[in-house]
């Protein structure tokens, strides 16, 4: 059994709970350690039980809270050799024997086997992650200029994808508050995924063993919900699928906990 809820999920801060029959664990802390402590009790989950927080960056949005997470509570931070570095900058004072790097190889959290996948985005590294629990896959993927070949066939393999669609592309290329520095950033093919790109990768992923999608990380500036979803589910059908039918679509908010997925 893998049970998944996204506890914050924007360009303003990010956190995944994943809870099995033993072990409980995070996706990033990218939200104050308050408001993270309240999140995981309104879900009946002892913030002391979680055993292991799992780093995909080290942007603020992705680590705010992983070293005051650290400092009050017994989890190990398991985070890629390469963006090892520039994470410590991050979390400030926390013992070194409570960091586990890892490379390219398949590691072990309790009763989960996880993966990572490199994925294109500027930071010192950024990774996503395959979580396995017997028959259950669910990935985790954002923050990434493009979802390559390799990382679609990582994802197809799952049933639950949790995937990036950052931004509608004209609502970002008319924002006045963001500097023409900022936009071509966030488009470039180490910036943030589109909703259109997103979409792309959804229809991709139709006739796999994905099942559901849960679209995340959305910019609050340059996205909606609704246009987001509108804009995947439109594209879906033009190309001949029924969302819903052939693969469902859910989008997380950005500050309140998202729909609680159960597989069995
Ligand atoms: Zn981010
Ligand atoms: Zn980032």
């Amino acid at each position: 059994m893998i049970k998944v809820v996204t506890l914050s999920s924007s360009s303003k801060g990010n956190s995944v709970l994943i809870v099995g029959e033993k072990t409980n664990m995070l996706i990033d802390a990218g939200i104050n350690l308050k408001t993270l402590i309240d999140k995981l009790k309104l879900l009946n989950v002892e913030p002391s039980s979680i055993k292991a927080i799992l780093s995909t960056h080290e942007h603020s949005d992705h680590s705010k809270s992983v070293g005051s997470f650290m400092r009050k509570f017994p989890s190990l931070l398991y985070c890629h050799t390469d963006g090892l570095e520039a994470m410590k900058q991050k979390i400030g004072n926390v013992s070194e024997n409570r960091i586990v790097t890892f490379f390219d190889q398949e590691f072990s959290i309790g009763e989960f086997v996880i993966k990572c996948f490199k994925l294109p985005h500027d930071s010192a590294s950024c990774v996503g992650f395959i979580i396995t629990c017997a028959e259950n896959k669910v990935a985790y993927a954002t923050d990434m200029g493009f979802a390559s070949e390799e990382v679609i066939n990582e994802l197809k393999n799952c049933k639950l994808v949790i995937l990036e669609s950052n931004h509608d592309e004209k609502m970002l290329i008319a924002n006045p508050n963001y500097s023409p520095q900022l936009k071509s950033r966030i488009l470039s093919r180490h910036g943030h995924l589109s909703n259109m790109a997103s979409a792309k990768v959804v229809c991709s992923l139709v006739g796999s063993k994905v099942k559901q999608v849960v679209l995340a990380h959305l910019s609050p500036e340059n996205n909606t919900p609704e246009l987001c979803y509108q804009t995947v589910c439109d594209y879906l059908e033009a190309m001949g699928v029924i969302p819903g039918v052939h693969i469902k679509i859910d989008v997380a908010p950005k500050q309140t906990l998202g729909t609680v997925f159960i597989l069995k």
